[in-house]
């Protein structure tokens, strides 16, 4: 747990404004990097170590996303930070209006275990470049990726700028938000613990962005090219052995074409981990025990069509593809996050729609079609936080899109730019020169109500 002199150091380091300097800020980032470059090796056993990333995914998803997220800041941090000149309405003329990014201070980022580096290095990416100070509270499921992180950050800056928390998160949180008035508080995990977060913050009207999960589906329509689907599918489906946030949680797909997606889905799993995917250098594990025996209770909630098989020693969980699921069971009312994908058919769009809607507002949204009409509908009938059509997951590897939910997955968004207005508060000035100073804009106001409706419209 951070002590009370750690947190208020934080505040200290702050408030000596060198922070906000554009100079700190970007030799900050650059530290950042190569700390990152210089563990390479350290980061990839960590992350092997917690969830069996093999090198290639680790960078798809963990260093090289991180270390592209940088390299993205680092060219458009000093646009970000210039104040934007904006119009001036009638009513305040003459006068300049402009717009200031200023950092928020002293901000708290918590981490889960599924993606620990990425998801905790991202968020703190922003915040740095937003000029602030970061108190990082990692996971701690991923132990080691957590101590790799905690040297890293240990190693290259100082603990009034950068102070890394370990530590069960239901007691160091509280206890830090009990004695210390952070500035945001960005939080990625759960929606439970995020309801608990949010609870707490607005007590003391601290403001926060949850980036939590929930069951994302995958509509597959009639004139879906059903090969591309049931591969991208499948690739991101079983990336991280489905301990992804947004990974597709179920299939919709038009009733049509279930048997040949299903038998392409079949073909793909073995052209890509083999036949024994335990062996498959591709294929993760499960992050513990306790993650296994939950998506073990899964199992008995429909019918398994492929996959099943499974292995508590190695935390081992075949990618499972299920059919004839049970509607009102938990693997449909709860977010799977793991290695086990329900296939539903409908005939009617409304039938997917009502599926969808009993857990609403999914983070992420996936439709394949080949027509415009069709993506068009789905994409104006659900709401949802961001997506993909013809493609599932890829969209957070897009710095230029915002990433988030909305509702029940989260509210606030980050990535690229999002990330630095996330971190930042824009503060609005209009200056007004006084070599002008007509008396009309001064009580009393009799008669002047036609020229107002002129001025104010
Ligand atoms: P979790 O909510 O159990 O834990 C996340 C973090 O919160 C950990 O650091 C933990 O220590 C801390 N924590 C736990 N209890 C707390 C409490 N009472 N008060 C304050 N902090 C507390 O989540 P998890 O199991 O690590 O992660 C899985 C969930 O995260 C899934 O629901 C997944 O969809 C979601 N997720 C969302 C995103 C996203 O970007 N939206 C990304 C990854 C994971």
């Amino acid at each position: 747990m951070a002590a009370l002199n750690e947190l208020k150091a934080l505040r200290d380091y702050y408030n000596t404004g060198s922070i906000k300097e554009y100079d700190f800020r970007i030799k900050q980032l650059k530290k950042l990097k190569a700390a990152i470059e210089n563990s390479e090796e350290e980061l990839y056993a960590a992350l092997y170590k917690d969830l069996k990333k093999s090198k290639e995914e680790c960078w798809i998803t963990e260093n090289g996303f991180v270390i592209s997220e940088l390299n993205n800041t680092i060219k458009k941090l000093s646009g970000w930070m210039k104040r934007k000149t904006v119009g001036t309405n009638l009513l305040n003329m003459p006068a300049k209006s402009f717009i200031i990014p200023e950092p928020l201070g002293v901000v708290l980022i918590i981490s889960p275990w599924n993606y620990p580096l990425n998801l905790l290095f991202t968020p703190l990416i922003g915040a740095m470049a937003a000029g602030n100070c970061v108190v990082l509270k990692s996971s701690e499921f991923a132990a080691a990726t957590s101590a790799a992180m905690k040297k890293i950050i240990e190693e290259t800056f100082e603990p009034g700028y950068i102070l890394f928390v370990e530590g069960d998160g239901a007691k160091v949180v509280p206890d830090m938000m009990d004695n210390f008035s952070f500035d945001h508080i960005f939080y990625t995990g759960s929606t439970n613990v995020g309801k608990i977060i949010y609870e707490s913050a607005a007590k003391r009207l601290v403001p926060v962005t949850l980036e939590l999960g929930g069951k994302s589906p995958c509509i597959v329509e009639s004139d879906a090219d059903i090969k591309v689907a049931a591969r991208r599918i499948m690739m991101t489906k079983f990336s991280n052995a489905g301990q992804m946030c947004v990974a597709p949680d179920y299939v919709l797909v038009h009733a049509s074409k279930k048997e040949m997606l299903v038998d392409e889905m079949k073909k793909t799993l073995s052209s890509f981990f083999g036949a024994d995917a335990k062996q498959s250098n591709d294929f993760g594990k499960i992050i513990n025990e306790k993650q296994f025996d939950r998506l073990l209770g899964y199992l008995k909630d429909g019918k398994i069509i492929q996959g099943g098989n499974n292995d508590k020693n190695a935390l081992y969980i075949e990618p499972t593809l299920m059919d004839e699921i049970k509607m009102d069971a938990p693997i449909m009312s709860e977010e799977i996050f793991g290695p086990i994908l329900p296939i539903i058919s409908f005939s009617k769009e409304e039938e997917a729609i009502a599926i969808i809607e009993k857990n609403k507002n999914p983070l992420a949204f996936y439709v394949f079609t080949g027509s415009s009409a069709k993506e068009d509908y789905w994409l104006n009938r659900v709401a949802f936080g961001g997506g993909c059509v013809n493609n599932a997951s890829v969209h957070l590897t897009n710095h230029r899109l915002p990433f988030g939910g909305r509702g029940f997955s989260g509210t606030g968004q980050y990535h690229g730019k999002f990330s630095f207005a996330t971190f930042s508060h824009y503060k609005a000035i209009l200056k007004s020169p006084t070599w002008l100073d007509p008396s009309v804009k001064y009580p009393p106001y009799g008669g002047r109500l036609n020229l107002l409706k002129w001025i104010i419209k």
